[in-house]
């Protein structure tokens, strides 16, 4: 694999397709030990998490429903300024097993914030699975259940993740070249 440039930037090949597939498989096992005998929602949070989700339930082994929702954020009258909503979410997810599939977790202000609003609509569990995470930005207490691969904190792309929109059909992860 070579240097790409996106846009303005250049990007050096930092995770294989093979790795990928590998630690995407060693999650999913996890998840269909852990959930035997459930039958669970695997939330997907767009954009970044398609490749990963495609992925990842191909492995998958229990019923399971799938759905995907995306945290929009917008100026809002409240004392922080922005008020989070979420959408796309058409299922009734009370008394279900939720498994929340993220792209990334960096900071965990998405997290933290999905939580909260799909915590009020009673499901009976939330976790959350990450393909990947940079726990030196990590900044809340929450839990992350499922971790694909941990991360310096470093701006990483392609496999549904994006810079300015672009990059996101690339079959393995890049990592800015600085
Ligand atoms: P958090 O709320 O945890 O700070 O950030 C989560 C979101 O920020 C991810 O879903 C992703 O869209 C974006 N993000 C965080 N780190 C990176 C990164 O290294 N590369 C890209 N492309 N997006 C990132």
């Amino acid at each position: 694999m070579d240097i790409i440039t996106v846009k303005d930037k250049s990007f050096r090949p930092y995770i294989s397709e093979e790795d990928l597939q590998a630690s995407v498989k060693k999650v999913a096992s996890k998840i269909n030990n852990d959930y035997k005998g459930s039958s669970p929602i695997f939330l997907g949070i767009l954009n970044g998490s398609f490749m990963f989700f495609g992925d990842l339930l191909k492995s998958i082994n229990l019923e399971c429903t799938v759905s995907f929702v995306k945290l929009t954020s917008y100026e809002g009258t409240d004392s922080t300024g922005k008020v989070n909503e979420l959408i796309g979410l058409k299922e009734d997810i009370e008394g279900k097993d939720v498994i929340l599939i993220e792209d990334i977790v960096d900071t965990g202000n998405t997290l933290v914030k999905l939580h909260e609003i799909l915590s009020k609509k009673n499901p009976k569990s939330i976790k959350i699975a990450t393909l990947l995470y940079k726990p030196e930005a990590y900044k809340k207490d929450h839990s992350i259940d499922y971790v694909g691969i941990e991360i310096p904190n470093a701006f990483v792309l392609g496999y549904g993740l994006d810079y300015d929109g672009l990059g996101r059909n690339l079959s393995s992860i890049y990592v800015l070249n600085e």
